[in-house]
This record gives C-alpha cells, sequence and structure tokens, in this order.
C-alpha cells in the first residue's frame, strides 16, 4: 500500500534551475474516445514511466569561490623564521584557533637558535612551513647550479626536518624572481618543477578573485607588507578591500619581538606583539567573511576551484549522487576539500558520503546544504532522513493535489487551467523529468509515480507566469 503525501509549498525552484524541458516516453489513456492531443475538460489519465537514467544534467548548486562560502581569503606570513617569530606568533595563533604560513630560510634555522623541533611544533600546530630558499640569495644573480641548491636542495632539507609536510609553498628573497627576464623564468620553472604549487612575492595585494588567469601567476602572488608603522586603520582596510573583491589577501611579516626585545629581532620591519595582537583580534573579527589558511591551502583551493566541475550522476526518491572532479593530475596534492552548496529545495538531507565515508555537514544557508568534498574524491551521495517527517499542505490557490486511497496515481485537479498551463513532475535534483504543457480545458490528471518508488518529488504548476511548487512524498 503506498501512501501518498503532498508536502508544503515550496518557494519557486523554477528560478533556481535550469530549465530544461524533458520529454518522456509516456503512455496517455483516455477514458473516453475523445481525440489524442485534445485536452478537453475532466479526466484525463496518464501513465508516466519515469526512468531516471539518460537525463541531461541540471544545475544542482555551486562549488564555493572559497572556503564555507567565504567572500575571500586571507594568509599571514612570516618570512625568514627571524627569532622573535617561533616564541611569540605560534602561540598567538594558536589562541585565536588559526593557522599561518611560516616561510622558513633553512640556514637560518641553526644559526637564529630555534633549530628544527621549534619548526616542527610549529608545523604540528596545523601551520604551513614554506620554503624561502638556503640562504636567502638575490636569486636573480644565481647561477643554475646554485638556483638549485637555494629552491630545490632547501625544499628537501625542510621535508628532511618537518616530515609530516610535504613542501608546496614558496616565497622570493627580496620578491625577485616575478619578472620577465629570462632568468625570472629559470627562477619560476625550477620552483614550479620542485614541487611547489605556488610562491608569494613582497608587493601590492590580489585583491580580485581572478588573481590567476594564468598557471604562471600562482608564482607571483603578491602580498601586503607589514611593518611598525602600518596601523590598525590600514590592516583593517587591506581586510575591507580584500572582503569586497574576493581575491586572496597574503600579509607579509618580519621581525616580531615583546615590548623589552626580549628575542632580539631587529631583523627587519619589526612589528611588535602587542600590535600583533591587536591585528590579530581584527582578523579574527572577519572570520564570518573571510577564511583565515595557510598559503598552500588558498593555492590549492583557488586552483582546484577553478578548474572543478560539480555534476548530477543522477537521483533515486531519496538519494542525489553528485560527482565532485577536477582536471588537476596530481590528486595526492590537489587534496583540499572545497566547499559545496547545494540546492536543499526544502529536503532534509540526514546523511552525505563520499565514496562511502560519511562528510560533515557544515549547515544549511538559503535552503543550500554546505559541506566540503574532495575533487575526484569519490560518488557524493546525499541521501534524505525520514519521509514522514514533513509538513502536509494539500492545496495551493491553482492546484491541489489528493491521495487515491491505495494506489500510486498522483490526482491532481488544475483549478483554472489555461491554454498556456503546465504540469511538472520534478526530482530532488530540480530536473524536470515530466511536463504537461497547454493544459487548456482539463481539469484533472492522474500521474502514475509507482515507478520511481518511496520517495521525495516535487509537482510544478505553471499559469500565466505564476509557478507553484509543491513538495510530496511516496511512502510506502
Ligand atoms: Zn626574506
Amino acid at each position: 500500500m503506498i501512501h501518498y503525501q503532498v508536502f508544503e509549498l515550496v518557494y519557486e525552484m523554477i528560478n533556481l534551475h535550469s530549465k530544461i524541458n524533458i520529454r518522456l516516453p509516456f503512455k496517455v489513456n483516455f477514458d473516453s474516445n475523445k481525440p489524442k492531443n485534445t485536452f478537453m475538460k475532466n479526466y484525463l489519465l496518464l501513465l508516466v514511466f519515469i526512468s531516471f537514467s539518460h537525463f541531461s544534467f541540471s544545475q544542482v548548486g555551486e562549488i564555493c569561490k572559497w572556503d564555507s562560502d567565504k567572500s575571500a581569503a586571507v594568509v599571514l606570513t612570516f618570512d625568514d623564521w627571524s627569532p622573535g617569530q617561533q616564541p611569540i606568533v605560534p602561540k598567538e595563533l594558536k589562541s585565536r584557533g588559526i593557522n599561518a604560513t611560516f616561510f622558513i630560510t633553512t640556514n637560518f634555522v641553526a644559526s637564529w637558535n630555534h633549530d628544527w623541533p621549534t619548526v616542527v611544533s610549529t608545523q604540528a600546530d596545523g601551520n604551513e612551513i614554506g620554503n624561502h630558499t638556503y640562504s636567502h640569495p638575490h636569486l636573480l644573480a644565481q647561477s643554475t647550479i646554485q638556483l638549485d641548491t637555494q629552491i630545490t636542495k632547501a625544499k628537501t632539507i625542510i621535508e628532511t626536518h618537518v616530515p609530516l609536510q610535504k613542501v608546496i609553498s614558496f616565497a622570493y628573497p627580496f620578491g625577485e624572481g616575478v619578472g620577465s627576464t629570462s632568468k625570472d623564468l629559470e627562477v619560476r620553472a625550477l620552483i614550479k618543477s620542485s614541487g611547489h604549487i605556488g610562491a608569494r612575492s613582497v608587493s601590492a595585494s590580489n585583491y580580485k578573485y581572478n588573481f590567476a588567469a594564468t598557471e604562471d601567476d600562482y608564482y607571483k602572488i603578491m602580498t601586503y607588507t607589514m611593518s611598525g608603522s602600518v596601523s590598525i586603520v590600514t590592516f583593517e582596510n587591506q581586510l575591507k578591500q580584500i572582503v569586497s573583491g574576493g581575491g586572496l589577501l597574503t600579509y607579509l611579516y618580519h621581525s616580531i619581538d615583546d615590548a623589552n626585545n626580549s628575542h632580539g629581532d631587529t631583523w627587519y620591519a619589526q612589528v611588535k606583539q602587542s600590535v600583533l595582537q591587536q591585528q590579530l583580534d581584527t582578523l579574527v573579527s572577519y572570520s564570518d567573511k573571510v577564511w583565515i589558511t595557510t598559503f598552500g591551502q588558498a593555492v590549492k583551493y583557488h586552483k582546484e576551484r577553478n578548474c572543478a566541475t560539480l555534476s548530477l550522476v543522477g537521483t533515486t526518491g531519496t538519494t542525489m549522487t553528485l560527482s565532485l572532479t577536477d582536471t588537476l593530475s596530481n590528486n595526492a596534492l590537489y587534496n583540499q576539500p572545497l566547499s559545496l552548496k547545494i540546492f536543499r529545495n526544502g529536503v532534509n538531507y540526514s546523511t552525505v558520503t563520499q565514496n562511502g565515508v560519511p562528510l560533515e555537514i557544515d549547515g544549511v544557508v538559503n535552503d543550500s546544504i554546505v559541506f566540503h568534498a574532495i575533487p575526484d574524491g569519490g560518488e557524493i551521495i546525499l541521501t534524505v532522513g525520514n519521509l514522514s517527517t514533513e509538513t502536509l499542505q494539500l492545496t495551493s490557490e491553482d492546484f491541489r493535489i489528493y491521495q487515491l486511497p491505495g494506489s500510486s496515481v498522483a490526482n491532481v485537479h488544475v483549478l483554472k487551467p489555461q491554454a498556456n498551463s503546465c504540469l511538472s513532475v520534478i526530482d530532488l535534483s530540480g530536473r524536470e523529468i515530466y511536463s504537461l504543457e497547454n493544459l487548456e480545458m482539463a481539469n484533472d490528471f492522474q500521474i502514475d509515480l509507482s515507478a520511481n518508488g518511496n520517495g521525495i518529488y516535487f509537482l510544478r504548476f505553471n499559469n500565466n507566469n505564476n509557478s507553484f511548487v509543491k513538495r510530496f512524498a511516496i511512502v510506502n
């Protein structure tokens, strides 16, 4: 026995989904000898055989521009591993629940008396350790062999000492290497071929989302350089700009020390701990708008998102299967989860899995369910929760659906059918899977949905540019 339930009026789905008008093979039975294709008054029985296997994809949601649908990304970067950084910065970050990227000059580690265990513990807090060369030279003055030492060897040294993290981010000493001379190109080519996915320079900033039109642009990431003379107003203005521009803002810090210069960190452009604290507090106050992350994660996310495709694989009455792919071939490297917003259409999904593994559901925003999934990480399946816990609404001003006892047939009564009226069956993903147009004078329709099994479907009635959608469930 199939119970037929009709649920609440949903907002107009027609505005959210591409308007694919799919004609299905179906059989129309007339209960009188009215001529075919003439929908005369009253009774018309439609037996609709719906199969879900061969439809075009429609828009089911979107890949957020940045993690958790934040407006922009912000990365704090600390260069050179100068002596005040390690004693001060990781603790300040940790107490605020944020992370940063430390660009290490490997030759400075021992010489500044903060040896590798301090780098390891900084990384263990979730911070990123990036490559800032072996000895901080002017890269454009280096021979090919010297470049290999400065770029490739330094990367290997860091990875040897910090084994739990691959080095994928690079920062140019003195900002040299982002130009267009043959040496600049050689520098960037080596940075890329040695396994870095992006590199940061020392000037300007990337306010617009489309800051990397080419792959090479990821090796010219700009930054905002901090010093003791940057006021909190100026610091915050950078945040305001990046929120409005939607891009990637990196702050570049050098020396950090306390009021008494306890760590002797007067290397370059010192920022006092108290000032840093105020800046971090200001940054955290923007955390509903900006994704505070590491350089490597921000670059990964942006690259993946720019070549990712979210598509619908198929639906059943109770599941929607999606695929998230990208065109980056190194899936072991490009494994940054992307935030997805999937149109929910009022449906309560209880679980989301990828490759069979449950994903955490971050929440529901504007009737979209938000969660993270990894490109090329396997099929994503959203499963409807309890079908019988929904709210019932049977009627609207323009049409009503009512149960035919002991049947899986939907009885639809259209109050004022017109020549341009249209009745559609829509699946979980928003695809129109059946459409009956030009209802003309007919008032009553029967649509057989028994072939689809239990699940949630939608009926949409269009009349004079008004669209009414009812969600209903077949519950066995
Ligand atoms: Zn430096």
